[in-house]
């Protein structure tokens, strides 16, 4: 069922505790926790405890925690103290955007100069 912990989904499984992260926030309906493999000085995913496959079907179904998502990676970029110096804060949504996990997630990049147009 919609927003339910899907067992082969390996944020289901950070939210569980069940494979380990570097937690930097939690909060009743989001967990935000470093990348694996960063991309800048600052790259924390910020995810929903719920199970959406994406961004977009997440704001469809609870808008409530796509705005505490959105909510929460402000704060990660603060508490990174990368927020005065510009931050990014990326969904990416389809696998031809890049999207390599299935279940919602804000990308919080910051602490470098960041390029526009993204690759
Ligand atoms: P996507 O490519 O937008 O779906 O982002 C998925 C992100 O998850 C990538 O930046 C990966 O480096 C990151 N990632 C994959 N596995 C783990 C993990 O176990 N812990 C933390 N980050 C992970």
């Amino acid at each position: 069922m919609a927003g339910e912990p899907q067992a082969d989904c390996l944020f289901c499984k950070i939210v569980a505790g069940e494979v380990p992260a570097t937690v930097v926030r939690e909060t009743p309906t989001t967990v935000a926790f470093r990348d694996i493999n960063p991309q800048a000085p600052t790259h924390v995913l910020v995810i929903p405890r719920v199970h959406y496959p994406d961004a977009a079907s997440l704001a469809a179904a609870e808008p409530a925690v796509a705005a505490d998502v959105l909510r929460e990676a402000a704060q990660v970029a603060a508490e990174d103290k990368v927020d005065a110096g510009g931050y990014r804060v990326v969904f990416n949504t389809g696998a031809g955007a890049g999207q390599t996990v299935f279940h919602a997630h804000a990308h919080v990049l910051g602490g470098r100069g960041l390029q526009w147009p993204p690759g």
